[in-house]
């Protein structure tokens, strides 16, 4: 058994499970109801009862969960396998979690919990009245033990029998991998921690989102308001960008009010869950809230604070000028004593530990894992924070698993900044010595936006999804038609369907390298281990799975191009030279037109694709530095068997003499070129781009990196010859804007960027219109 403090009253959880009913009414529960409704359902109660909103609702109490337990025998096959669990085995701890979630499920409910139910949930309502039925752990939303979304909620829920499953589901939710981490490294036992479930009256919002009643971080007296169009739960899931409202609590006014570019939103699907949807473009930039509604919503988050005493994280809807409010819980880093597990009320702000570049965005929390060498990846587990000098291809298995990545070197275009964005995991790179200051085991939060480390969890960083890295919904903003086409790159095929989902015009680079570096073998080893089939059909399925998710659409495929100290760890790495400086070493098309066994592998792959009828497969040469280079390479293909007049072959322009020999590759017959501007910069300024020592030389709008890329557009127009950018400058809405206006054919951004970049293009093509307009009115 343990005893959690909270505000001065003693909760003892695990004990007087008798006498206290299935089902309890939201105006029947307080705050001392804790441990019979868990921390959502008591925080509701405690609001009803001081005249909050709240929409109607009852609780599935934690006692009925524990009735179900003993009723179905279940309690001793489940805790059992928890008696030896070490949770830092991760294939342990998914397999009790697996185990104990089947139980559940399988088991069946018995009546006198069901019939409970039922009744309640008729006592709602006449009618099938729609529901969000939500978890709420015991142990849960208590200070300091926040386990933010590692509980399922379902919403939009119609009819008894999808109640009644909705309600096992939740249950089982309390043995998810991670809840069971949690748990264990907060102190809480298993045995004793049990669920409740909250059944309430979906609110159809119009308007929804959330509140923090204090600045979250520095804990002012600012509240902090987030809204978008629809269910909250775009807002929470981070799929909008919502505006934001900041009322000052101190002269209860409006002092900030920022409204974005709201795309889409998310409403009830029919009877069953909800969907993503666009946003009709006359809501898309209005704003959402008025000032009186902030005002209210602000009055509600102070009385709920007050109450409460201690800052509240609140869910809030609005139907038809009526404020619900839908669920409270305390800000936990705010007002956090170290040397006080669970309670504070005391003031001091999240501490900054180390800062660098924000290279992927998002927020998460996590126990810092210090990866030295990449042969210790295997300590890595789901939902830690890996922290490493830099990241490497072969690091990615472990970079999937994880929910922020930190390095010590690098800037936005090194290999972890790329992969991180593509997997849609936070990342900060450069920061000089994090390896040295992050211990294992610390627990972090991580802003990949502003590129700062924060001591703690916060409670704004997302819990990871189960089983995968946190990815984000990427907003489709696909119906704006921009003239200048809007692409995306990709380096790892499961990215694919992201990419897609962008509704992205193609692929302007699939970087290969990946598919070939994860299987930690050199091509190398591939060739003298007489393995050559298994490297081609690698290639050959990875590729495809890009090409399917972009039926129709260009897919730029480029050559393999990794720098030998890539290779290195891997097997047959042994082989690889040893470079002073690989960067301008032994990689692209020239160590492919030196290594042709390896380029007619690749080529193989290619072959087989085309041959399956993926015409849309154009193949893209990198590392170019001659016109001579790519008609070797264009010959070598030939000689391979390929009809090199009839497929799409071009060039990456990465090093400055292809930018300024742009005509004779076109001579040559390129049918496209492509600006890598993470290489041209750095050749062309000389700042080696891993280099976080002269990161902020690295400057792709130099006017030198301009002029080369301002000429090789013009002769490409000349030629007729698409001219498009991959680097990660095409993913900075200013780039794209000068790109557009210098007559750039297309831009291949990141995941990420493609909703920013294909609204910059569009008003950039716009304004163009309207000026040549003007201009000719003037004639
Ligand atoms: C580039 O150089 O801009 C590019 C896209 O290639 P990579 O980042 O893989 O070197
Ligand atoms: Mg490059």
């Amino acid at each position: 058994m343990i005893i959690i403090k909270q505000g001065g009253d003693e909760i003892i959880s695990g004990a007087n499970m008798k006498n206290v009913p299935n089902i309890l009414w939201l105006e029947e529960i307080r705050k001392e109801d804790i441990i019979s409704v868990g921390g959502k359902g008591a925080s509701l109660g405690e609001m009803a009862s001081i005249g909050l909103p709240v929409p109607r609702a009852f609780v599935v109490t934690a006692q009925a969960f524990r009735r179900f337990l003993v009723e179905t025998n279940l309690e001793d096959k489940i805790f059992s396998s928890f008696d030896k669990l070490d949770v830092e085995d991760n294939a342990a701890l998914e397999k009790a979690a697996d185990h104990a979630k089947d139980l559940v499920m399988k088991a069946k409910m018995p009546a006198i919990i069901s019939d409970d139910i039922r009744k309640a949930y008729k006592k709602m309502s006449a009618e099938e009245l729609i529901v969000a039925v939500r978890s709420s752990a015991t142990a849960e939303d208590l200070p300091d033990a926040s386990f933010a979304g590692q509980q399922e909620t379902f919403l939009n829920i119609k009819g008894e029998a999808n109640l009644l499953d909705s309600v096992q589901k939740c249950w089982a939710s309390l043995y998810g991998a991670r809840a069971i981490y949690y748990r264990a490294k907060q102190g809480f036992d298993d045995h004793t921690v049990n669920i409740a479930v909250v059944v309430q009256q979906l609110v159809h919002s119009e308007k929804a989102g959330v509140m923090f009643t204090s600045h979250p971080i520095t804990g002012e007296p600012n509240t902090i308001i987030e809204g978008s169009w629809g269910l909250g739960e775009a807002v929470v899931s981070g799929s909008v960008s919502p505006d934001k409202y900041v009322f000052d609590q101190r002269t209860e006014k409006v002092v900030d009010t920022l409204i974005s570019n709201k795309k889409v939103e998310i409403i009830a699907d029919g009877d069953h869950g909800t969907k993503l949807v666009d946003v009709s473009p006359a809501r898309q930039d209005a704003q959402v809230l008025s000032d009186a509604e902030v005002a209210k919503l602000g009055m509600y988050g102070k009385i709920a604070e007050n109450h409460y005493g201690i800052p509240q994280d609140v869910e809030w809807g609005i139907v038809k000028g009526t404020i619900y409010i839908l669920q409270s819980r305390p800000i936990t880093t705010i007002g956090q004593k170290k040397d006080n597990k669970h309670m504070s009320g005391q003031k001091s702000e999240a501490k900054i530990i180390l800062k660098g570049q924000g290279a992927a965005p998002g927020i998460a929390s996590g126990k810092v894992v210090v990866i030295r060498d990449v042969k210790d990846t295997g300590s890595v587990r789901e939902g830690d924070i890996l922290v490493t000098k830099m990241t490497n291809p072969d690091m990615v298995p472990a970079m999937r698993k994880v929910a922020a990545i930190i390095t010590d070197e690098g800037g936005m275009t090194c290999h972890a900044a790329i992969v991180s964005r593509e997997l849609g995991t936070p990342a900060i790179v450069g920061t000089k010595t994090a390896t040295k200051i992050l211990t294992n085991g610390q627990l972090i939060t991580v802003d990949g936006e502003m590129g700062l480390i924060y001591e703690g969890l916060l409670p704004q960083a997302a819990a990871p999804v189960q089983g995968a890295a946190p990815q984000r919904l990427v907003a489709p903003s696909s119906s704006i038609i921009t003239a200048t086409s809007v692409k995306v790159n990709v380096s790892i095929p499961e990215a694919a369907a992201r990419a897609a989902a962008t509704g992205a015009d193609g692929v302007g680079l699939l970087r290969i390298e990946h598919l070939i570096l994860g299987l930690n073998k050199t091509p190398g080893w591939f060739i003298a281990n007489n393995k050559e089939e298994e490297f081609v059909k690698e290639l050959h399925d990875g590729i495809k799975i890009v090409l399917d998710a972009f039926p129709g659409k260009t897919v730029w495929v480029r050559t393999l191009d990794a720098p030998t100290d890539e290779f290195r760890n891997m097997q047959g790495g042994e082989s690889e030279p040893l470079e002073h400086n690989p960067m301008l070493g032994w990689r692209g098309i020239r160590r492919d037109l030196q290594s042709p066994d390896q380029f007619r592998l690749q080529v193989e792959a290619f072959k087989r694709l085309w041959k399956e009828g993926y015409e849309h497969l154009g193949i893209m040469f990198p590392m170019v530095s001659h016109p001579d280079q790519f008609i070797a390479a264009k010959e070598m293909m030939r000689a391979c068997g390929v009809d090199v007049e009839k497929v799409t072959l071009g060039i990456m322009i990465e090093i400055p003499s292809s930018a300024i020999m742009i005509e004779d590759f076109c001579r040559a017959g390129i049918k496209f070129a492509s600006f890598g501007t993470n290489d041209l910069v750095q050749y062309t300024l000389a700042i080696d781009r891993n280099n976080e020592n002269v990161a902020d030389m690295y400057q792709p709008q130099h006017p030198a990196v301009l002029h080369l890329i301002h000429n090789a557009i013009q002769v490409c127009r000349a030629y007729d010859i698409e001219c498009s950018i991959c680097g990660q400058a095409g993913s900075d809405p200013k780039m794209a804007t000068w790109l557009v206006e210098h007559g750039i054919t297309s831009i291949s951004a990141n995941i990420d960027a493609i909703a920013k970049i294909r609204e910059a293009v569009a008003r950039t093509e716009k304004r163009i219109i309207l000026e040549a307009a003007r201009s000719k009115d003037a004639e």
